[in-house]
């Protein structure tokens, strides 16, 4: 899936949520704190008004809430996002307690849900039962002879969830959106991402060392002698500095052309001569024919290299990795959570202590078979009024967006038609899916934590299979419904707002317009500014990769993003550190371009309901408390070695930035605080695009 994730997601937090888990302050009785009244969009307690807002907007309205709010010894980072997400994860842990207490009249999800959550809090059985479950695995990758059976072996490895070398799923065509065809692209590291095996700052050698640490202990706790397990570490980070070194960054990903690259299966198979795709294919389950897309064609060639100078036994070892660190969470004994815990979570992003139990679990739960746990939250905790009201505010924004196109000066009329007829083609997906995932096939077995993981991996990839050669199946949803966050997606041109989002502090029927558009609305103005960022207006109104600007056009919009680029890039987010503007490019304009819109939309709407901008709420006019909800929403404390990692990884930009820097961009926010030329918080040269 080529999504463009929303606020916290992309590949970097998918890849945290999985190893690190996310949130969890409270640890008080969940029925007393799920009552969420608590959290409020608009929340003056929050603020600190001895700070200039035209001085630090950020601090003007959140220092209230980091002095309430320490990062927790488990948490990474602490926000409100989290806020609202742990309390739902409470909702979460409700609903999959009552389900895992045997009862002939659970339904068959109830089943499925309920064993499979007490199979994973059952750690007296996963620790008795010890690497056992995985040997079957192990047993395979050992009896690899020769390079010869990598291919069929690589294709059942692929099927049950092991990130080795490359990988294998179901995309649209870029060149025909109604088309899915088969998808390779570059996989196989164990660290966050390609530049951690090529810088060569102090950091980064350390963690490198530590990341040798880290394969070394995993090796022993599967059995290895000490010795060996030194050298095999070795021998891991070699073979993944390679495939690093041949692999994009996440800078280049973000270009969809540089992912662009069609062929058929026979081509490609041929392209790799010492890899056999027949092998591969009918291991994988895989279409043998037909029209693929080898994303990244420099990749595969150093992959097909690797095969031929590569000794069997450290490609096994490789493999053997691979495997391990696949299953290390919630399925095998603790002592393998606690060594990936203390290197994903510890080392690379600060965190002090483990999650408990009982929140990994309910996460894996929500990431394994999130339609079936969310059908039951969606029925207790969002009911359809919110449905319709979060509907309104999305088709508010988008009447905003078409207001805004045709006022652009910097447009021609003909790209500006085209602009909106993409616009108009939006479709929008509003808290969950119509039609719920079947999940009839999948087997759950209480007591068999492993066995269960790689079953719901084997089901999900089978599912990605299933999908080739079909008609694309736009309804389909790549968030459960309880999450906390949203989604563009440019080849389906559709945005997507999980009900486990529109709650308070993020929306809130208690609320006015003003808090509930700086807000929620905002959101919604930057996912739909996705479809018009540097990456999304690439696409045509069907989802095509197609070009349907005039080349004067195209040259204006890049030297307006060009503005954005510098402003990021000058930001040091950690001593030696600077933003990545390329990298956070999108974001940034969703953010600053989402905003607007917002703001667009709520000034009609203002209008139209005849509010008096002069009156005031706790000493703010409703002009100011538009923007206060927009800056409370990214309230968030963060550790410094996060910090890092989120600087170096993830296309969004730290909230202290997309607070700030997007407000200094808005000379509207500006006058709303009555802030002169010369404060901080007015760009003396601002940048925009939308
Ligand atoms: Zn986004």
């Amino acid at each position: 899936m080529f999504n463009m994730l929303g606020f916290r997601a992309c590949s970097g937090y998918i890849l945290l949520s999985l190893l690190a888990a996310v949130p969890a302050p409270c640890q008080t009785d969940p029925v007393a704190s799920a009552g969420s009244s608590e959290l409020r969009v608009f929340d003056p307690t929050l603020m600190d008004k001895t700070v200039d807002p035209c001085d630090n907007f950020y601090r003007y309205s959140c220092n209230g809430w980091f002095k309430k709010n320490p990062v927790p010894p488990d948490q990474v980072s602490y926000g409100r996002f989290t806020e609202l997400f742990e309390l739902n994860r409470l909702h979460l842990k409700q609903i999959l307690e009552n389900a895992a207490t045997p009862n002939p009249t659970r339904s068959a999800n109830e089943q499925k849900i309920g064993d499979e959550y007490a199979s994973c809090m059952d750690t007296a059985t996963v620790n008795k039962l010890g690497v056992a479950p995985l040997q079957p695995e192990l047993n395979r990758i050992a009896g690899l002879k020769s390079t010869a059976g990598l291919p069929a072996l690589l294709g059942h490895l692929h099927t049950v969830g092991v990130d080795a070398f490359f990988g294998m799923t179901s995309n649209q065509d870029f060149a025909d959106a109604n088309s899915v065809i088969s998808y390779y692209y570059a996989g196989g590291l164990g660290l966050p991402e390609r530049d951690y095996y090529t810088r060569s700052d102090e950091k980064s050698v350390q963690q490198r060392k530590q990341y040798l640490e880290h394969v070394h202990n995993m090796f022993v706790l599967a059995g290895e002698p000490e010795s060996d397990a030194a050298r095999d570490a070795e021998v891991v980070l070699a073979i993944e500095t390679r495939l690093a070194k041949a692999s994009l960054t996440i800078t280049e990903q973000r270009e969809p052309k540089n992912l662009n690259h069609p062929t058929d299966v026979a081509t490609f198979g041929k392209e790799l001569t010492h890899f056999s795709m027949p092998d591969y294919v009918a291991e994988a389950h895989a279409p043998a024919a037909g029209k693929i897309n080898d994303a990244e064609p420099k990749f595969m060639a150093e992959f097909n290299s690797l095969l031929a100078d590569t000794p069997i036994d450290q490609i096994k070892t490789y493999l053997r990795w691979h495997l391990i660190h696949a299953y290390a969470n919630t399925s095998m004994p603790e002592a393998f959570e606690a060594e990936s815990w203390r290197f994903y979570s510890h080392v690379l992003n600060g965190a002090e202590k483990q999650q408990e139990r009982w929140k990994r679990c309910t996460t894996r739960v929500d990431r394994e078979m999130g339609e079936a746990l969310g059908q039951v939250y969606v029925a207790k905790y969002f009911p359809p009024e919110e449905k319709q009201r979060a509907l309104d505010m999305t088709l508010a924004i988008e009447q905003a967006m078409g207001n805004d196109i045709d006022q652009l000066d910097w447009m021609s009329a003909e790209t500006k038609l085209k602009a909106k007829a993409k616009l108009h083609t939006v479709m929008n997906k509003v808290g969950y899916p119509d039609k719920w995932r079947d999940y009839s096939k999948l087997n759950i077995v209480r007591g068999d934590s492993l066995g269960n993981s790689e079953r719901v991996r084997q089901f999900n990839f089978a599912r990605e299979m299933a999908k080739i050669g079909k008609p694309v199946d736009k309804s389909e949803w790549y968030m459960s419904p309880p999450t906390v966050n949203a989604y563009y997606d440019p080849q389906q041109n559709n945005v997507n707002f999980p009900a486990g989002y529109f709650q308070p502090p993020f929306f809130s029927d208690k609320e006015d317009d003003a808090a509930n558009y700086g807000d929620m609305g905002s959101t919604v103005g930057h996912e739909l500014t996705h479809g018009f960022d540097d990456e999304g207006r690439q696409f045509d109104s069907a989802g095509n990769l197609k070009d349907w600007w005039t080349k004067e056009d195209e040259q204006k919009f890049n030297d307006r993003a060009e503005c954005m680029v510098k402003q990021y890039d000058a930001i040091e987010a950690v001593p030696g550190v600077h933003l990545n503007g390329k990298l956070t490019l999108g974001e940034n304009l969703a953010d600053l371009g989402g905003l607007w819109l917002a703001w667009m939309a709520w000034q009609e709407k203002a209008q139209a309901a005849h509010v008096d901008m002069a009156s005031m709420m706790n000493g703010n006019t409703p002009d100011q408390r538009f923007w206060i909800a927009y800056a409370q929403q990214w309230c968030t404390q963060t550790r410094p070695e996060q910090l890092r990692t989120q600087a170096q990884t993830d296309p969004h930009a730290p909230d202290e930035y997309r607070t700030n820097s997007v407000l200094q961009d808005l000379p509207e926010f500006g006058k709303s605080f009555s802030c002169r030329k010369t404060d901080k918080m007015v760009s003396k040269d601002p940048c925009r695009v939308w």
